[in-house]
């Protein structure tokens, strides 16, 4: 394997030191940023296979680099873990819906870390030449509709009774896979593995989370009449209307 660079943004000193030496030791290439401008725009200017990213950081803070990474197609791809601090209010479910793959908190061991940047940098290798599986279903049609809702996939809109919603990316993509593949149980590995890109071990309440806004949003919260059908234990399917 061609050598790894691993771009470290983190304003503490001594973590920055320790996470340099160790990957160093472990043979990646490592650079430094301590603020989130310098960050950002060696992201951006540079050909980096992973970013550590401090959440709390002067000048942009991590989430917003996470965002702006995930808006611009050179680095979309990139996976970022994020660290923490335990003493900060961190929204983990915020965090991933804007990209993030993974997050540590602080203060973490060096060798897990040191597992969770393979790990993050195995699923990129994986995801780059994996191939859709023929069961689940990919509408090629850019409007589907589903009852009063309707989806376009290439404006990312989605509207229920001619209203538009605001659905996150997260929730647009549930919401579509959930109708492409209608009347069939969608498990929740199975939906973490499309739309969040690999297996969070243990995490799949991530797909609860998710699957609760857009309930609220596209305003099927009414348990004895759902569009959107638990399957406890399992995952989650959109009912066939013909099936009613
Ligand atoms: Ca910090």
């Amino acid at each position: 394997m061609a050598t790894q660079k691993i771009l470290v943004i983190e304003d503490e000193m001594n973590i920055q030191e320790l996470i340099k030496y160790n990957l160093e030791k472990n043979n990646f290439v490592v650079t430094l940023a301590d603020n989130g401008i310098d960050g950002l725009s060696q992201v951006l200017g540079g050909d980096y296979d992973l970013v550590l990213l401090d959440l709390m950081l002067p000048g942009l803070d991590g989430l917003e680099i996470c965002k702006r990474m995930r808006a611009n197609k050179k680095t979309r791809k990139i996976p970022i873990i994020m660290l923490t601090a335990k003493s900060e209010e961190f929204d983990k479910v915020l965090g991933l819906e804007l990209g993030a793959d993974d997050y540590m908190t602080k203060p973490f061991s060096v060798k897990e870390l040191i597992a969770r940047i393979r790990a993050a940098l195995r699923r990129v290798d994986t995801n780059e030449d994996e191939e859709i599986p023929e069961e689940i279903n990919e509408n090629v049609q850019s409007i589907l509709t589903y009852q009063d809702i309707t989806i376009d996939k290439e404006k990312y809109e989605v509207k229920k009774s001619g209203e538009k919603l605001s659905l996150t990316l997260k929730e647009f993509e549930l919401l579509k896979m959930l109708v492409e593949n209608k009347g069939k149980v969608l498990t929740r590995d199975t939906l973490l593995d499309r739309i969040w890109g690999y297996d969070y071990v243990g995490e799949t309440r991530t797909v609860d989370v998710h699957i609760r806004h857009l309930r609220q949003k596209i305003h099927d919260e009414d348990e004895s009449n759902q569009m959107i059908e638990t399957i406890r234990g399992v995952g989650y399917k959109i009912i066939d209307e013909g099936d009613k």
